[in-house]
């Protein structure tokens, strides 16, 4: 069997950041229980694996005692949620993606001026309900290329559009298309809101999956950047399946055995061990080679959030540490592939457990 990992894949810089920002809270405070708003990423094993060391995960702030530590998700929260937690006196840690955060200041911006938002997005994703509470009288969320079609709005002069980061780019683009049509005067993001992460996971699996037979997503079924990168591998011909881990494989996958070739990706909340445990687990039956193929680079920071910083410089820690994400591609040539070839019943070569995605 042939596997080919394409980079980018998997942890995308948000992701890194509101981990790692889990993990340095639980560091700051062994004595008393952290909570989570909402899964801190949508991934399975992530979320388990913070509950195995403590982590409450909740959906209502009642839920949290007054006085506790609680961390906001990456994907967002609307205003009234950063009310609340004040009010109820919990020591909040905001871990949403920066990225995220730059649509809910164009909301921002937009409603103050007197447009109409089009949100174009998945109405129950929280993220979209994070941004949707920027400016919840003056926002419409539009879900697919039939409702933009029929949405009625009282004025049309001063209208903007505006998407959730993890969109799939030919989705949002179908809406867009007809959201011009029908309002020509309609602004667009000065950049595009959909991620950079998102855009070059997407682009990887468009250039790769044409030329396997299968294409593997890690990652968990509310995790819409994984689902969209599947549906991608679809549209173009390849069949393709999400799966949280090695033990969700099925060999009826993979009809051609041992000659298949498959493109193995990875959500960006995804972590890249189960990348590995998949590839040991494929060649352990099939036998075979692995390649890595490079697509895009990526090297981006983000800053930790200005309360975690304040936390650790009271702790006497820097408190200017930041998350980069550099998959190391520069001057590296494009589709190179990487010498990882294993056989079978092998374990897997060092690097491909240690992993390098970005
Ligand atoms: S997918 Fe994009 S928007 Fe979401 S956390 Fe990652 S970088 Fe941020």
């Amino acid at each position: 069997m042939r596997l080919i990992l394409p980079n980018p894949r998997g942890f995308c810089a948000g992701v890194r950041m509101a981990i790692d920002v889990v993990d340095r809270v639980l560091s700051l405070n062994p004595d008393r229980t952290v909570y989570v708003f909402h899964e801190i990423v949508h991934n399975r094993h992530v979320v388990g694996r913070f509950q195995e060391r403590g982590v409450v995960f909740v959906d209502d702030l009642a839920e949290v005692p007054s006085g506790s530590v609680v961390v906001f998700s990456a994907h967002g929260i609307p205003p009234s949620v950063r009310q609340i937690a004040a009010d109820r006196g919990l020591i909040a840690i905001d871990a949403t993606c920066p990225l995220v955060t730059k649509v809910h200041s164009e909301a921002g911006r937009y409603a103050a001026k007197g447009y109409t938002i089009l949100l174009i997005g998945h109405a129950r994703h929280q993220e979209v309900i994070g941004t949707l509470g920027e400016a919840p009288d003056c926002t419409v969320v539009v879900e697919s290329p039939e409702h933009a079609e029929t949405i009625e709005l009282e004025q049309t002069d001063r209208l903007v559009y505006l998407t959730q980061t993890t969109l799939s780019t030919d989705d949002a683009g179908a809406i867009i298309s007809v959201l011009k049509r029908r309002f020509p005067k309609i602004h667009e993001p000065s950049e595009p809101d959909i991620c950079y992460a998102t855009t070059n996971r997407q682009h990887a699996v468009r250039q790769i999956a044409p030329k396997v037979d299968v294409v593997l997503v890690v990652g968990s079924r509310n995790s819409s950047n994984s689902v969209r990168l599947t549906e991608i591998a679809r549209n173009v011909g390849t069949p393709a399946f999400l799966l949280d881990d090695a033990d969700e494989l099925d060999e009826a996958w993979f009809p051609n055995g041992a000659d298949s070739t498959v493109l193995i990706t990875a959500g960006a909340s995804a972590p890249e061990d189960l990348v590995a445990g998949i590839c040991r687990t494929l060649i352990e039956r099939f036998g075979g080679s692995i390649e890595q193929w490079d697509i895009v680079d990526e090297s981006i920071e983000f800053a930790l959030p200005a309360a975690l910083r304040r936390m650790m410089a009271d702790a006497g820690l820097d408190g200017h540490a930041s998350i980069s994400v550099d998959s190391g591609l520069s001057g590296r040539e494009a589709y190179g592939a990487v010498p990882l070839t294993v056989s079978a019943r092998s374990e897997p070569p060092r690097s491909l457990s240690e992993g390098s995605s970005a």
